[in-house]
């Protein structure tokens, strides 16, 4: 009998690849997504594959099937989508963790939460380990984010202690690569289809906030080892390319492999934007035997080679007003 693994979110950026790779496993996939951020366009030639699923469903309400193991990816991950629908962000985090854990503790199935750097918030420590308490703001604009995947984080230690529903949990920092989407308003697709577009770079502050670029194919590797790591390996768990950049680093890289004409604007900070951000990756690399290959040059040609072959989106950017 195939295995059958259940990817919440499975038609947005992360959950395409995801997709793709347990398939290429051999395994059964089923899919479920609301298609808030995520499209049915993205996995298009998945849908002849007699081993796929793809079901519309909001993980907001119970579902019930035969499963082996739940990937749950289910969340807007750009600061502009989750901040759009705040409530909702916070329900999806939040009831659809509870709900992916029912059905995970109902079927005897494994269940992998994407967490994410931002339980560390605006962090105080550098790099940021796993045992950081993090900086977290609980009444702002990135609160039903932060927060909401901190409380997924606590169900699912909680849903592991007391019903001994076998858990994995990945912190996730920020990923890119193909299957973004071209209005998904991240810093790295933003910057790719303005250069493209030949329009301004939108930098948001002074552009010296820093972030750590992974791409996305080392990032899947890192869920596989660890879905299948030991039982005692429950996370959490860092999972990203602890090579730091700025912001303007970053842009100046896609002006010089776009070979554009486009320059540089500066836009106002968002509010709680984080000033630093870089992962330890000790215990992947110790525990998962995993450490990110992709330079942030050969990341970021491949995904500008994507977004050239794509239709040209009819709107621009999602930037902050
Ligand atoms: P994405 O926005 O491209 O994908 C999220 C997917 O979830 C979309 O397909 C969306 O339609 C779906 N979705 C949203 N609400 C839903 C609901 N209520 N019911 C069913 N489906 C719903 O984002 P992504 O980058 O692919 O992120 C996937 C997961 O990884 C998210 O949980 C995110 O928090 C986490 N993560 C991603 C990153 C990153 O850099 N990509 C970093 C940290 C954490
Ligand atoms: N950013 C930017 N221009 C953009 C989009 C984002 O300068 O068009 C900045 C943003 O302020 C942040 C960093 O890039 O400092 C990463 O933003 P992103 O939305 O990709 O993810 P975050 O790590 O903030 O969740």
């Amino acid at each position: 009998m195939k295995k059958k693994v259940l990817v919440t979110g499975g038609s947005g950026f992360l959950g395409t690849h995801l997709c793709q790779r347990l398939l290429l496993k051999g395994y059964k996939v089923i899919c479920i997504d609301n298609f808030y951020t995520g499209s049915k366009e993205n996995v298009s030639t998945l849908l002849d594959n007699p081993n796929f699923d793809l079901i519309h469903h909001d993980v907001c309400v119970p579902i019930d099937f035969e499963v082996d193991e739940i990937y749950n990816l289910a969340c807007p991950a750009s600061p502009v989508h989750y901040q759009n629908n705040p409530v909702q962000t916070v329900k999806t985090s939040v009831h659809g963790a509870i709900n992916m854990l029912d059905l995970a503790k109902k079927r005897g199935a494994k269940i992998f939460q994407a967490s994410t750097s931002e339980v560390y918030g605006d962090p105080t420590c550098h790099p940021q380990k796993e045992t950081y308490f993090g900086n977290v703001n609980p009444v702002g604009i990135r609160s039903c984010y932060d927060e909401s995947k901190r409380c997924a984080e606590t169900l699912f230690f909680d849903y592991h202690r007391q019903y001994k529903v076998p858990i994995k949990v990945a912190r996730i920092f920020n990923t890119y690569g193909p299957f973004m989407h071209p209005n998904d308003g991240r810093v790295v697709s933003n910057f790719i289809v303005q250069a493209l577009r030949g329009e301004d770079i939108t930098v948001y502050g002074d552009g010296l906030q820093t972030r750590s670029f992974c791409y996305v194919d080392d990032l899947i590797d890192g869920f596989i080892l660890l879905m299948n790591s030991n039982d005692q390996i429950l996370g959490p768990i860092n999972l990203g390319n602890p090579t730091e950049f700025t912001i303007l680093e970053l842009a100046n890289l896609v002006i010089q492999y776009t070979n554009t004409q486009s320059k540089i604007v500066y836009k106002k900070l968002p509010l709680d934007d984080p000033k630093q951000r870089k992962p330890d990756i000790t215990q992947a690399k110790k525990l998962l035997r995993w450490d990110p290959k992709i330079s942030l040059k050969d990341g970021l040609i491949q995904t500008i080679e994507y977004f050239k072959n794509l239709a040209p989106p009819e709107q621009s950017t999602t930037t902050i007003k």
